[in-house]
């Protein structure tokens, strides 16, 4: 059926037609920043408004600067999907740091689900909090083969509750042949986006942390007690700066900007399809993934009646529009009886990959950073960044098993991944060749 189609807006569902993810009150164009501050945050996503919070609450003075409007960044643009999140596996981790701290980092990772549920059920935050699981699908037997051996690799006493699903049984979980089985993570969630930005900045502002928006630090410099930064709105000085940029990293610290690599990961929504054919289509309203290198990650939206289907579209990065066709290709490979549906949204956001696969936090010449959740911040993020505010507060409970781990970079690597694209085309080819 050919259906003529208007043209995806270029904005997240979740902006919800607004234009920006939070408005601030407007701060007026001639009023200065305050000269001097105990705390200054650079970026206000999840991970500096969550830092923002446990400064303010331990009563040093703190200022969050944003260059862009709040949240505008990764934290109202992500899947809302909630794992247990850190990357490499406990056998890769023990290998690398021995089994012990192998087994804290791997709890790191299981206390930042425990947290982000907590602040939902315990502290009731309005982030749309969807305990529903997600259902992983292997790509070829063979994955599934592994998805099964890799299910003894668990960290004792972290052992996720886990189901394998074969092929025969997997229309219970999603309407498709497409893969060959899986396995349901019982404990994962989903989330609404901005709803959990915003929560996270009201709590942040409840504590006193004053956050100004549309206002970029250009530059900063040590000096005797802390640091001066120059800003859009003028200069400023702080005694301790958090650089809570994430893959937005810019050539504000070139020693971070060789560490982490922006990596573009693309959205689209279907136009409404109605609840009863999308529970049709993710019978349980789990979140997907599934085992191919070039990630996929998809959803029914958090009013149940669409698909939020997410990727990498594209070799190099691209306007979230010209993805378009890929990734709504993409998605009709696993659901063809979405043909003939139309796309109603399409964006984008960078992600940030280290090159050991693992978030970073600690201090490097005095400044702060938290970042490089490799696509796993919407769990990480919040929490990185309560322990990271909780260390610049001198507070022993920011302690964390990644204190004091090397922050590897790579040579001939300033910040643009120029490698991007050949490892794109790289992995796109294994997949294809099911390997
Ligand atoms: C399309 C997409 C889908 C995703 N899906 C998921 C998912 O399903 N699950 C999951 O766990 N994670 C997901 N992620 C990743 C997750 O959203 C991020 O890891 C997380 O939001 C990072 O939060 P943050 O606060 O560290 O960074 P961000 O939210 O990106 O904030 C960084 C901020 O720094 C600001 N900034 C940068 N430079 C300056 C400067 N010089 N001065 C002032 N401000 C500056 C930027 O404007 C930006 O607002 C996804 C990301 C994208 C893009």
């Amino acid at each position: 059926m050919i259906r003529t189609r208007t043209e995806p807006q270029p904005a997240p569902l979740w902006w919800q037609g607004q234009a920006v993810p939070a408005v601030l009150p407007a701060m007026p164009a001639g009023e200065p920043l305050p000269a001097r501050v105990d705390v200054l945050v650079v970026g206000a996503g999840y991970t500096g408004l969550a830092a923002a919070r446990e400064t303010a609450a331990a009563g040093r003075a703190t200022l969050v600067l944003d260059a862009q409007s709040v949240g505008s960044g990764c934290s109202s643009r992500n899947g809302g999907q909630v794992a247990h999140s850190i990357k490499p596996t406990f056998s890769a981790l023990s290998k690398r740091h021995g089994a012990d701290l192998a087994r804290r980092i791997r709890a790191e990772a299981a206390d930042a689900v425990v947290h982000l549920r907590g602040l939902a059920t315990d502290e009731q935050l309005d982030c749309d909090w969807q305990p529903r699981g997600c259902f992983h699908g292997a790509h070829t037997r063979r994955h599934f083969g592994a998805l099964v051996a890799n299910l003894r690799d668990q960290a004792p006493g972290l052992e996720q509750r886990i189901t394998i699903v074969p092929r025969a049984e997997q229309r219970s979980e999603i309407d498709t042949d497409f893969y060959h089985g899986g396995c349901v993570y019982h404990d994962d969630a989903a989330i609404d986006p901005p709803r959990l930005m915003r929560a996270l900045l009201a709590r942040a502002q409840q504590q006193g942390a004053r956050i100004v928006d549309h206002c970029a630090v250009t530059a900063l410099r040590r000096t005797r007690d802390g640091f001066e930064l120059e800003t859009s709105r003028g200069r400023i000085a702080a005694r301790r700066v958090l650089l809570a940029t994430n893959g937005y990293t810019g050539a504000l610290s070139a020693w971070h900007r060789r560490r982490v690599i922006p990596i573009g990961s693309y959205q689209i929504a279907t136009e409404r399809l109605g609840l009863e054919r999308v529970r049709a289509l993710i019978p349980q309203g789990r979140n997907i993934s599934d085992s191919r290198r070039v990630v996929v990650y998809y959803r029914p939206s958090p009013d149940g009646e669409r698909i939020v289907f997410g990727g990498r579209a594209s070799l190099d990065e691209q306007d979230p529009l010209v993805c378009v066709p890929r990734l709504r290709q993409m998605l009709c490979g696993i659901f063809p009886q979405l043909r003939s549906t139309a796309i109603t949204h399409a964006w984008a956001g960078f992600v940030a990959y280290t090159f050991d696969t693992l978030p970073h936090l600690g201090q490097n010449d005095g400044l702060y950073y938290s970042m490089g959740y490799c696509g796993q911040g919407v769990p990480l993020a919040p929490y990185f960044g309560m322990r990271i505010g909780q260390q610049m507060a001198d507070l022993p409970e920011g302690r964390t098993a990644l204190d004091g781990l090397a922050f590897p970079a790579r040579p001939f690597y300033f910040g643009t991944p120029w490698f991007l694209a050949a490892s794109v085309f790289t992995y796109r080819l294994l997949d294809s060749l099911g390997l």
